[in-house]
């Protein structure tokens, strides 16, 4: 079938469906087009540095490339450098994974103030994304405002000692900035009873192997569904964890109300709890780790509002949505893979019943794609990463786009 498929961004969605697609029919041209010179989305610039294994997709997602012919396209915007309709117009079937990568505003007073940091803002520095803003100072007592699995990574990494990040990939100025961190006390905080947080007990059960702290929870309360009770147990069982010099609090049910500070600079939260009495943490950071949201380059709520069928993500005809742009900012990577499967199935369905129609030109309808990034770029990229990993660490990353692209567009001699 010579069909070409653009897919909008490479994380684990858009590596996942090229991979339906191409299994069926090894003859389409499935090109991966991505904004940033690097592939593979949040496994690159969320999943936590300490956390190789899940990383290890990657290795799946390379054959994609090297063995069953899909294309990547790097550094090029869809929305910026392209717009949506001339990629439409140029590729039979385009599909936006494109995931959700603007933080999710908690909209409560002071959230303005000096020392409030949103979760997307701190990863994406912490494992330096080319487009991150620098570290903050977090001071000695951090909150952080989220029951899911990015708050615990979150707490976890600022709660480690520099021995506890060996094997990891995080940098030499992210390492420097945890070494040098002034962090007495983290308090994490959920809005619902700890019977319904979001986070995977697994992550709880981790962070009984943390040397440097001593852990307390507060007021977890009960729940009698079988996922409530392996939330509770995994709680129950880090609670008075380890006499470390940094202290963790897991405190639940508290709605955040009001953050406040003295010139600017953030120094409590306000918080009521389920009968109403205020609580109120003092604090030198705020991090709210409560979701994500669409950045503005592709119109993502008009589309899913517009949708033919929003869950079975088809958009318009010839236009699709699938992962974390499709669903919303929920589930794991492998959650993404059930959702690009069915949405395989639906695409070629669509191809076969329109399959009288000329078919279009792909890629080449875009000269200038010549300077964009390709794999092979990437590949050499990746190298220049894992040779240059020091002592202790399994990669160093290039942090600068100017210097991916220095890298990945250098030809080689021929
Ligand atoms: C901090 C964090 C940690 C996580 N840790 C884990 C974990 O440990 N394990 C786990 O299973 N899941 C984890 N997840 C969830 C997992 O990352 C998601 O399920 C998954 O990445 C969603 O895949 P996606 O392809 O839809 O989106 P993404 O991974 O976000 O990929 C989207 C891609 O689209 C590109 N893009 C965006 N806009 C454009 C555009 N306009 N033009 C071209 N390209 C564009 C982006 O550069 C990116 O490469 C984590 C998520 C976060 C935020």
């Amino acid at each position: 079938m010579s069909r070409a498929v653009a897919i909008v961004g490479s994380g684990p969605s858009g590596c996942y469906l090229a991979q339906a697609l191409l299994k069926a029919e090894p003859d389409l041209s499935v090109d991966l087009i991505d904004r940033l010179p690097v592939p593979y989305g949040l496994v690159r610039y969320g999943v936590a540095a300490d956390h190789q294994g899940t990383k290890g997709v990657i290795r799946q997602f390379e054959r994609l490339f090297e063995r069953q012919g899909a294309g990547f396209i790097g550094n090029v915007s869809i929305g910026e450098d392209v717009s949506l309709d001339e990629l439409r117009a140029a590729y039979d079937a385009v599909v936006l994974a494109a995931g959700l990568s603007a933080d999710r505003a908690l909209g409560i007073p002071g959230e303005m103030l000096e020392g409030v940091y949103r979760a997307g803002r701190l990863t994406r520095a912490l494992y330096e994304h080319p487009d991150a803003e620098p570290l903050p100072e977090l001071g000695s007592r951090v909150v952080i405002m989220g029951n899911g699995n990015v708050a615990i990574d979150i707490l976890r990494l600022l709660a480690k000692t520099p021995e506890e990040l060996a094997g990891s990939d995080l940098g030499a100025g992210p390492s420097a900035w945890l070494a040098g961190s002034a962090i007495e006390e983290i308090e994490i905080v959920g809005r619902s009873p700890a019977a319904a947080a979001k986070f995977d007990p697994v992550m709880i059960k981790e962070l009984a192997k943390l040397e440097g702290v001593s852990i307390r929870v507060v007021g977890a309360g009960e729940g009698d569904d079988p996922e409530a009770a392996k939330k509770l147990a995994a709680l129950e069982a880090i609670d008075g964890y380890g006499s470390g010099p940094r202290r963790i609090t897991f405190r639940f049910g508290l709605t955040p109300t009001e953050l406040s500070g003295i010139d600017g600079n953030l120094t409590e939260a306000q918080f009521e709890d389920g009968q109403g009495n205020r609580v109120t943490l003092t604090c030198s950071a705020f991090i709210t780790a409560i979701g994500f949201n669409a950045q503005k380059s592709l119109s993502r709520d008009m589309l899913i509002d517009a949708a033919v069928d929003a869950e079975a993500g088809v958009l318009e005809e010839g236009l699709y949505a699938t992962g974390w742009f499709r669903r919303g900012p929920r589930g794991t990577i492998p959650d993404n893979r059930a959702d690009a499967q069915r949405l395989a199935e639906r695409i070629l369905a669509d191809f076969q019943a329109g399959e009288g129609s000329p078919p279009k030109p792909g890629r080449s309808a875009f000269s200038d794609w010549a300077d964009a990034v390709d794999y092979q770029g990437w590949k050499r990229i990746d190298a220049a990463e894992l040779a240059a990993a020091p002592e202790n660490r399994c990669r160093a990353k290039i942090s600068s786009r100017d210097a991916m692209l220095a890298l990945a567009t250098q030809k080689q001699e021929p």
